[in-house]
């Protein structure tokens, strides 16, 4: 099984969503190893097509974009306490704050780094995750203020995160709009002058205009699916990475014939069955046993029986005149292949976690 990425429609999605946000800087999502499509292939085409940011969760993500060579603004947003602070100051990669503790470990980082921090707060307006909710919004921006004029950070940037984005009527979003244009306010009050405000993900980049402020940070979008998939619009998005492998071996079975452990699949005649050289170690979901959507010899089918660690088996059809070797498309973007959304909708997740799920063993080749 392999992974093939599709570059020119990453690079068009980054168009799409610099069209819908056309006042504000994109900051590309690749955490995650660009959910799943490569980190630094897809970084470097989302920067050639216009985005002005990266932005990762972890260190290691924003150290690998660094030591590659990749100089745009960067943005990484969890730590934990004695996490490599140094490296990621010595670096030039901003770092995002949520309490005083991360506050003190990076100023202590660019003490002895020689250099002066760049810092995002983080305020947590109603998601309830990552954050300063409430009061303890005040008391991060008074813990900053001190060490902005020592000149160990400074801060660049406030941001939030959404709740219910991908719910575009949903009331909370334009209430922990409201929350965050306060919270700027009482930063600014205190005298932080933050370059860049941000707020939305792919869908408030999608659907919600006024959430655009200076940066938008997209991620699913960029990479072609939808984040409101119950919304009739593709919004001229095209999906970045489709999934095929070769047969290993195709043979006729009995009626009657239990298919894969547990027997889950028992053929109703006489039939072809074809097997896949791929299984949940390499990320197809085990709950996708008798679901999973396939492209297999011309038609549209389904896995048929239990998904295995390394293989899962398809049943063709009885006048299938499949061969070892051919070719079947698990998901991808053409006409008649299913989507990574249907791999969603069957196995009952979000695209997101079907892409990020691949494994390392799934080679990616970048188109
Ligand atoms: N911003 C933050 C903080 C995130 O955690 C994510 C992804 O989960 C994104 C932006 C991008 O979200 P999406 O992929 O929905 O655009």
């Amino acid at each position: 099984m392999w992974a093939e990425i599709d570059h020119a429609a990453i690079a068009h999605n980054v168009r799409v969503l610099r069209e819908r946000a056309p006042q504000s800087d994109v900051m590309a999502v690749v955490k995650a190893d660009a959910y799943g499509h490569g980190l630094l292939p897809v970084a470097r085409t989302a920067v050639a097509a216009g985005a002005s940011w990266l932005g990762v969760a972890q260190f290691g993500e924003a150290f690998a974009l660094r030591d590659a060579g990749l100089t745009t603004p960067l943005l990484t947003w969890l730590s934990v306490p004695g996490a490599d602070f140094a490296g990621v100051v010595r670096r030039d990669i901003d770092l995002s704050a949520s309490a005083p503790w991360v506050l003190d470990e990076i100023a202590a980082a660019a003490r002895a780094e020689g250099r002066t921090a760049r810092v995002h707060l983080k305020v947590d307006t109603g998601l309830g995750r990552g954050g300063a909710f409430g009061a303890a919004w005040d008391d991060l921006v008074r813990h900053v203020r001190p060490l902005e004029a020592e000149g160990a950070v400074r801060v660049v940037g406030i941001w939030q995160h959404f709740a219910h984005a991908d719910a575009p009527e949903h009331p909370t979003v334009l209430a922990q709009q409201e929350r965050f244009f306060e919270a700027v306010a009482i930063a600014e009050r205190a005298g932080c002058r933050p370059e860049v405000r941000h707020l939305a993900n792919s869908a408030a980049t999608l659907v919600h205009p006024s959430a655009h402020a200076d940066l938008v940070r997209p991620g699913i979008a960029m990479y072609g699916l939808t984040p409101v998939p119950q919304v009739d619009d593709d919004f001229g998005l095209r999906p970045a990475m489709t999934v095929r492998a070769r047969l290993a071996l195709v043979k006729r079975l009995p009626a009657g014939q239990g298919i894969s452990y547990g027997h889950a699949y028992v053929t109703d005649a006489d039939t072809v069955v074809g097997l896949i050289p791929a299984g949940y170690a390499d990320g197809i979901p085990r709950n996708a046993t008798n679901v999973g959507p396939l492209l297999a010899d011309g038609r549209r089918t389904a896995i048929a029986g239990r998904v295995c660690m390394d293989q899962v088996v398809v049943d063709l059809g009885p006048t299938s005149t499949a061969g070892a070797g051919d070719v079947v498309t698990l998901f991808g973007g053409a006409p008649g292949e299913p989507t990574a959304q249907d791999w969603a909708d069957a196995t009952d997740t979000i695209s997101y976690e079907i892409v990020t799920r691949l494994g390392p063993r799934v080679p990616r080749l970048h188109l």
